[in-house]
Formats: structure tokens, sequence, C-alpha cells
């Protein structure tokens, strides 16, 4: 492990790192710092937050910036105002004691005169938020061709963002010779074309595999509707008659409700949660642990520090409510060098939930169908086989019936009696599963923002912008001008209509004062964004559709426009299509019964 010293900073840093309490560099800062001051190679960083990554490309830069001149050398492009604001800190603090050193923090929402004055004073390192970053490249008061570093901060949250034309514009204006710095903590395809396209052979280096999903564990998710929550899981054990696995659920009561679901349903499964007392919890772990229990219900809580080796499953009944959680629900199979399974059941609402967890994992997850009821016959013949095969006779036990028995069976050929005797078993699974619905829901299209679905109208507010296709105005431009403004964390799109001078959107309604005070000072291509809120437009009846303002009806040029429908995540259209497209079964009595609980049918495969 190097010291700050070994990796070639000057006194002024160093003494403000001692300042700050950095003994010693981070991983990711011990490799990208002399990789940087070192060399003029563009450089490709996989790190987390929370790795000490501003460091790792701020101190290389800081240590190589002319102070004399008063040209800007660095541009630090970040996703959120909240990071560029935090970045653009640690700059100043890292800088304390270099002279003529300027940095300055550009982003939406605040006045864009005051940080064009601040240009003027020339900033030798600008962080800024790619929306307004353009805007002020386009104003010509940010100048970027004396650029030497550009870096692109948690780029994959960028992209997701809908920054991509952005990114391309600043791209585009900065020198060739520039040295390329993108740290991102996933590696998408989009990502991945950035580099291609803007990086010259890029020098890679991994740091802080911090939180991120065991590369035992594969994650698949399927999506069911809330009423068939339940009867997938039960698929999902009947396709898999070995597992030895944890139910999450999200409550107690879920958790209890569950597991006597499962056990009244013949499934050897027990709850573990916090209502039962110390010595019911251990007599369950120690059923689970010593495998007599296939199955175990939990919570979060229950199931905390929960060490069993040879899980083949983990099963999100409910995804948590914390991002984090999942990784902990996940992390207890794909133990000791096993290779483990972590599945997610879903509803359609659900499916934006997934991308918060794919970027805490780094790693997809696998889209599933639930199971046939022919797939799960299947699974079933072979188990059932394989346990033939496994069984040993006891002889002691058997021995005085089989003359017997051999006698009434006589005249059957082999495979006769093979059949026979299999079927004995297998019958009570074609039965059961005769006439099984579909349990699958088409997943509604995800998006370019996966960050949740729209929501239903009601908890939408509507929104007139005075910008439209004339202004160059596009949905996922809109999209990034929204997300510019900082409203609030994740606050979900609903439909997007741009017209030719003007347009709509949707936005949680629970932030519609915060709206309008965002878009206050907001600027587009130059222009003065204009925001008011509209009535909701009537979606039903065929008639002409009026969209009112507070005051009154806007229609420009006396006409309307043809228009566009866009939600940010694409779903409606998949969404319809998925409900009429999908057959569900010869009809509903024969659905109930599907699923039915039939205790006789005998894939209770309780070992105790
Ligand atoms: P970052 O990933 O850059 O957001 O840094 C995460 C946190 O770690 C911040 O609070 C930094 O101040 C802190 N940090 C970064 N590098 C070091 C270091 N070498 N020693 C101690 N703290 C650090």
């Amino acid at each position: 492990m190097s010291t700050f010293t070994e990796l070639g900073l000057n006194d002024e840093i160093l003494k403000a790192l001692q300042d700050l309490g950095y003994e010693k560099p981070s991983e990711i800062q011990e490799k990208a710092v002399p990789q940087v001051i070192n060399s003029t190679d563009d450089l490709k960083a996989f790190a987390q937050t929370g790795t000490g990554k501003t460091a790792a490309f701020s101190l290389p830069i800081l240590q190589l910036l002319d102070a004399k001149s008063k040209n800007t050398q660095a541009i630090i492009l970040s996703p959120t105002r909240e990071l560029a604001v935090q970045i653009g800190n640690n700059i100043k603090e890292f800088s304390k004691y270099m002279k003529g050193v300027n940095v300055l923090t550009v982003y939406g929402g605040a006045n864009i005169d005051e940080q064009i004055r601040g240009l003027r004073k020339g900033v030798q390192i600008v962080v800024g938020t790619p929306g307004r970053t353009v805007d002020l490249i386009k104003r010509r008061q940010l100048h970027l061709d004396n650029v030497k570093w550009l870096i692109l901060d948690e780029a994959d949250e960028m992209l997701n963002m809908g920054f991509k034309d952005e990114l391309d514009q600043v791209l585009e204006v900065t020198p060739d010779e520039k040295q390329t710095l993108l740290f991102s903590a996933t590696f998408p395809r989009e990502v991945e074309a950035i580099a291609r396209n803007y990086m010259h052979n890029p020098i890679e280096i991994t740091a802080g595999q911090k939180n991120t999903g065991s590369d035992n564990v594969s994650n698949e998710y399927y999506v069911v509707t809330e009423r068939n929550r339940y009867p997938a899981l039960k698929r999902i054990c009947d396709a898999n008659p070995d597992v030895y696995g944890i139910i999450f659920c999200r409550t107690k009561r879920e958790t209890a409700q569950v597991a006597e679901n499962l056990m009244q349903d013949g499934y050897n499964a027990d709850a573990l949660h916090g209502d039962l007392s110390q010595s019911q919890r251990d007599a369950v772990m120690q059923k689970f642990r010593n495998k007599t229990l296939q199955i175990l219900v939990a919570t979060d809580v229950a199931a905390r520090g929960l060490d069993v080796n040879s899980l083949t499953h983990v099963i999100n009944y409910k995804l948590p409510d914390q991002t984090e959680a999942y990784t902990h629900r996940s992390g207890r199979t794909g133990r000791a060098g096993n290779k483990g399974i972590s599945i997610a059941l879903i509803t359609n609402k659900e499916v934006g939930r997934l991308r918060p967890i794919e970027r805490k994992i780094n790693k997809k997850f696998e889209k599933k169908e639930v199971p046939s009821g022919e797939e799960i016959c299947k699974s079933q013949l072979f188990s059932l086989i394989d346990n033939v095969k496994k069984t040993e006779v006891n002889h002691e036990q058997i021995d005085s019936y089989l003359e017997t028995i051999y006698s009434s069976l006589e005249g059957l050929e082999r495979e006769e009696l093979i059949q026979k005797f299999v079927s004995v078993e297998f019958n009570k699974f074609l039965k059961y599963y005769t006439n099984s619905r579909d349990l699958n829901v088409a997943e509604r299209e995800r998006g370019r923002d996966d960050r949740g679905k729209a929501r239903d109208d009601e908890n939408m507010s509507r929104f007139f912008i005075n910008l439209g296709r004339k202004d160059d105005l596009n949905p996922g431009k809109l999209i990034g001008l929204i997300n510019q403004q900082n409203i609030t964390n994740n606050v979900e799109i609903g439909q997007i209509e741009i017209l030719d001078t003007f347009s709509f959107f949707e936005l949680d309604k629970n932030f519609t004062d915060e709206t309008i005070t965002a878009f206050t000072d907001a600027t587009f291509n130059g222009r003065n964004v204009n925001v008011e809120i509209t009535e909701k437009r009537k979606r039903s009846g065929g008639g002409r559709r009026e969209d009112r303002r507070g005051r009154g009806r806007r229609f420009e040029g006396g006409r309307r426009e043809d228009r566009r429908s866009d939600r940010r995540k694409g779903g409606s259209g998949n969404y319809d299509k998925n409900k009429s497209g999908k057959s569900y079964g010869p009809d509903r009595s024969d659905r109930r019964s599907a699923d039915k609980p039939d205790r006789s049918a005998g894939f209770g495969r309780r070992r105790s």
C-alpha cells in the first residue's frame, strides 16, 4: 500500500489531505492517481460511489494543472446537482493551499447569470451537470477548447438519466488531444459505446467492488400479477423439486401467511420471524440447517446473519424496500463456491425497481417465465426417476412381501411395469396441472430510465412548457431538462406530448409546487423556460381535446398540431398488447381450480 507522497502529489495537496484526515490512498486512488500523473492515456475506471473516486480524478488534475493560466483545463460532468456540488466542494478542499486555482460548479435550477459571471473570472476546473454545461457552451460562455482533462463521473447514471445527447455535445467541443477519464459503477452497452467512440485505447482499472453481488449468484425475475404471486411461487418450487432455500417476505404477517399456505399445500416449509419465541426460532433453524426443512420463509431481520452454505435458491416473494437489502438476501446463496439463484417475483408496477438493484449488484436480472404445468410435470418426472435410482431397498422390511408382489404383477413387461410405477406419482402432477393457466404477464417495456413506471394519471400533475419541436425539443431532451432541475430524487414522469411550439408533460403530483419553483430560472438552448400547471386532459370521449392552463386555452396559430404521445418508460402500448394478447386458460372456473391447493396431490416432499 503506497502513501499519498509516493503517488507523486505536491506538498500543498498533501497538506490539504492531511487536514481532511486522509491518511492512506484508497484502492482507486492508488491506481488512478499515478496513472493520470504519469500518462496521457485515457482511463476507464470501474468504481462504485464511496470508493474515493472524487480524489482519484481530482488530485492528479490539481497536481498537473497550470494555475497561471485562466483557461478552463478540466471539465467534470456529473449526473446530479448534489454530486456536482459535492465534487466542486471536494476539489476546493483539496486545492485550498494552492494559489490561483479556481473551481466552479454549474447546474440547472440555479441562477445562470451568476454562473456566467463566475466563468468570466476564469476557472481552471468546471464541474457541471450535462444540461447546464451544454447550455453554457451554446451561450458561448463556457469555452472548452483548451481542456486537457474531461471527466465523466458516474457515466452509467448520466446515460440512465437521458443525458446521452448532452454528453455527445460536450465531447464534440473538447479537443482531441485531451485525456478522458471515465468513471462508472457499471459498464452497460451505452457506456461501452461512449468509451469506444470517444476514448483512445483506454487503460482500464477496477477498484472497490463493495456491495456487489456474488459472481456465483444468478439473478432472475418473474413478472406476475399480484393475485398470482403465490401460485407462481408454488410453481417455482414445484419446478425445482430439490429446492433448499429461503423465501423472503416484507412483514412478519406476510411471512407467517406464506409459510402457513405452503405448509397447508403440502410443502416442506416453515416460518422464521420476530413474533416467534426464541425456542421456536431455534427449532426452525435447527431443522433448516440439517435440511429436514426444505423451505424457510423469513423476514429480513430474522434471517440476518444466517449462515447456511448450500442454499440453492433465495426467493424474494416481495422485493425489499431498500436496495441494499437485496444484496443481503441474495448473498445467502452462492456461498462457499456454490452456485445459487436469487429470484424476484414482481408485478409490472415493480419492474422499475430492478434497475437500482442491478446497479448495486453490477449485474443484470434475467427474465424468466413462470413454468407451465407441462414443464413442472417434466421436472418432477425426472426428479422422481432420480429418486428411484437413488433409493436404497430395505430388504429386511420388504423381502417377505416380494413373492406375493411378483406373482400379482406377473405377465407385465419391464417397460409396462416402469410406466405404471412412475405413473402412480406422476399422475398426481398431471392431474393437478391439467389446464393450468399461464401465470406470466408480459413485461411493460423498460424504458430509457427505469427508476419506476409512470403512475396512473390521477397521481400526476400536467404541466405546460413553452418549448416545442421548433425549439429542438424532443421527449428525451425534455426528460433531460426535467432531470436537470433536480426537483427531487427519482421523480416520476408520465405522459409527454411534444407539439410544434409548446409541449405538455406529466409529473408526480406530490411535487407540483417544487416543479414550478425548480423551473423558475431554467433555460433551454438559450431560451427562458416557462412551466405552468394545466388542467388534466380528458381521456374519454372522441371529441376535441382541450388543454387548459390556469389562464385559459392555448392553441397556437388557432390549430391543434399533430401530436405524439410518449411515455418516458414506453409502457402503455405494450401493456395493452399484453392484456389482450395472452390466453389465460379456458375459463374462469378452470383457472381457479388449477391453482387451488390440492392436499392430496402428493408433492409435499415432507422429509420430517
Ligand atoms: P467519494 O467516493 O469520492 O465520494 O468518497 C467517499 C468518501 O470517502 C468521502 O467522504 C471522502 O471524503 C472519503 N475519502 C475519500 N478518499 C479517502 C481517503 N483516502 N481516506 C479517507 N477518506 C477518504
